[in-house]
């Protein structure tokens, strides 16, 4: 399974993708352009910075490649793409807490306010023991052109914790988030940085945090989002970014004349995002086949159904269980480990229509991306954030394969955020079906704009470079306003 391969190993020798693994270019309207002399120079920059953090050069790398054609078409915005890939502010501190038998746990807790150009800095809180700096600058550099393609007025940021929530108590996660928020609530607000959830926070860890911060600032306040409905949170915000991505899928298939009707589809992850995609793809009468944890995927070919994702959700967020219990539960259903399997072996080789990796970054390689092309898939929509390596990604652009990227394809949950900033602020409730019908129109908004953004620059159907530009120039328009300080 890929997971171990989690980045280019040569990125920290400062070497590209595109030189270790070079693709003939065969349509040069449909792909990004290689960097050009003076993209090279501030990506060189970049490396030269911070020559460990390799997840942030290839998500820099990706935008650069974009921005070619702007940077020729508006030279000067270049100082801009200079001062975008630094962040404002870097905050690390220290999260001492105790578990259960009275031991001392010392985890490391960050947040990386990147660009408040256009809003207040917006983006959630990863607990996993891989976070580190170069892992939450991607996030965050990535967050900043997705706030900004939602429309919504929304600077970027990121943070978390290498904390894992897996196999704590309620009251061990309890004590973590309370000495986390200890630090974190000096750094934040509801006019300067409002954070969320991610991989490893949903409504448990972010009541746990709110209620801390509450305490702290001695002030009610939407400085959380994705709160419980009780204390301010907005319905729709757990169903988000997976019903997003779905609605940006449907509106990309539906280009080519194709709909999710009938179409089976493989989901990685079995976390918030997975779940309400796969509920999503249901409702649009598509037959879901896999999910995953970390520890490997299940295949059901008779398709995950309402009762089964159900048992799924109860597994994962009440139970807290190993997916692997499916395949025991539901017989004709398997079960396949992540590690030592080959990739051959692996969930991304299994025939289906549309691909959603909703689990994390760079689970799907080069190799696996191939394997889907050769099985005849029609779209990848990505879930979770940046979950194709920059190969993958060639390999489905030079195979047509329609590819929508996370930042544009899940900003539904930090649009769906958004919303819930605005119902704090009106202090005011929105019901289900007028949230669900402003996220469906905020994904198909952002949909059209990447499709046409990408058709004007003359890389029709590239949604990589179109959300990428589209993000870039309300950013670039705002910052170079406000005098580039
Ligand atoms: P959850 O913690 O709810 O679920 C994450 C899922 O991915 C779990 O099934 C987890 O398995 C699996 N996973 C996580 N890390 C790894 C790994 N290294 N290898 C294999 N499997 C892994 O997170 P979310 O669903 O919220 O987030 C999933 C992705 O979507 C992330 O990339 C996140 O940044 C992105 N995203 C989330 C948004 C949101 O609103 N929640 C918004 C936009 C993007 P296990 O339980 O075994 O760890």
């Amino acid at each position: 399974m890929i997971f171990t391969e989690l980045f280019n190993p040569y990125h920290s020798k400062g070497v590209s993708w595109s030189t270790v693994c070079p693709i003939t270019r065969i349509d040069s309207e449909t792909l990004v352009n290689p960097m050009d002399n003076t993209m090279k120079k501030v990506y060189d920059s970049v490396i030269a910075r911070d020559p460990n953090q390799p997840e942030f050069h290839q998500a820099v790398e990706e935008v650069l490649e974009s921005l070619v054609p702007v940077i020729q078409a508006h030279p000067e915005y270049l100082p801009v793409v200079e001062s975008m890939v630094e962040a404002e502010r870097i905050i690390q501190f220290k999260v001492p807490w105790y578990d259960d038998s009275g031991k001392l746990h010392v985890n490391r807790g960050f947040r990386i306010q990147m660009n408040s150009a256009i809003g207040p800095y917006k983006g959630g809180l990863r607990f996993h023991p891989s976070v580190n700096q170069s892992i939450l600058k991607f996030l965050a550099f990535e967050q900043v052109f997705k706030n900004s393609l939602t429309g919504l007025p929304m600077g970027g940021g990121k943070g978390g914790s290498d904390f894992d929530p897996k196999g704590k108590t309620d009251s061990e996660v309890m004590r973590f988030c309370q000495s986390f928020m200890m630090e974190l609530w000096r750094h934040i607000g509801a006019n300067l940085d409002v954070p969320a959830g991610d991989i490893g926070v949903g409504g448990r860890e972010i009541g746990f945090l709110f209620g801390m911060y509450k305490k702290l600032a001695n002030e009610f306040t939407g400085v959380l989002t994705g709160k419980g409905i009780s204390y301010g949170g907005s319905l729709i915000r757990p169903e988000a970014t997976g019903y997003g991505l779905v609605y940006f899928a449907r509106e990309m298939l539906a280009t080519k004349g194709k709909s999710f009707e009938g179409a089976s589809v493989s989901i990685s992850g079995s976390g918030n995002v997975a779940q309400f995609a796969c509920e999503k793809v249901l409702d649009l009468g598509g037959k879901p086949v896999t999910m995953s944890d970390s520890s490997g995927f299940i295949h059901d070919p008779k398709g995950i159904d309402r009762e089964k994702l159900s048992w799924i959700m109860d597994l994962k967020n009440k139970r807290r269980g190993r997916i692997s219990e499916y395949a025991q539960k539901y017989p004709g259903s398997t079960f396949t480990a992540s590690e030592p399997e080959p990739a051959s072996n692996g969930l991304w080789n299994i025939e289906v229509d549309v691909a959603l990796p909703c689990a994390t970054q760079n689970e799907i390689n080069g190799e696996e991306a191939k394997m889907l092309v050769k099985n005849k898939v029609m779209a990848v929509a990505e879930g979770a954030n940046m979950p194709c390596t920059p190969e993958a990604v060639e390999v489905f652009l030079t195979n047509r394969v329609m590819f929508a990227p996370g930042k544009a394809s899940n900003a539904g949950g930090v649009a769906t955020s958004g919303l819930e900033m605005s119902q704090n602020s009106l202090r005011y409730n929105w019901t289900r079906e007028e949230v669900d019908s402003k996220l469906d129109q905020i994904m198909v908004d952002i949909h059209k704009n990447a499709a046409e953004t990408a058709e004007k620059y003359g890389m029709p159907d590239n949604y990589v470079a179109g959300a990428n530009i589209a993000g870039f120039l309300k950013v670039a328009e705002a910052m170079t306003a406000q005098g580039l300080i």
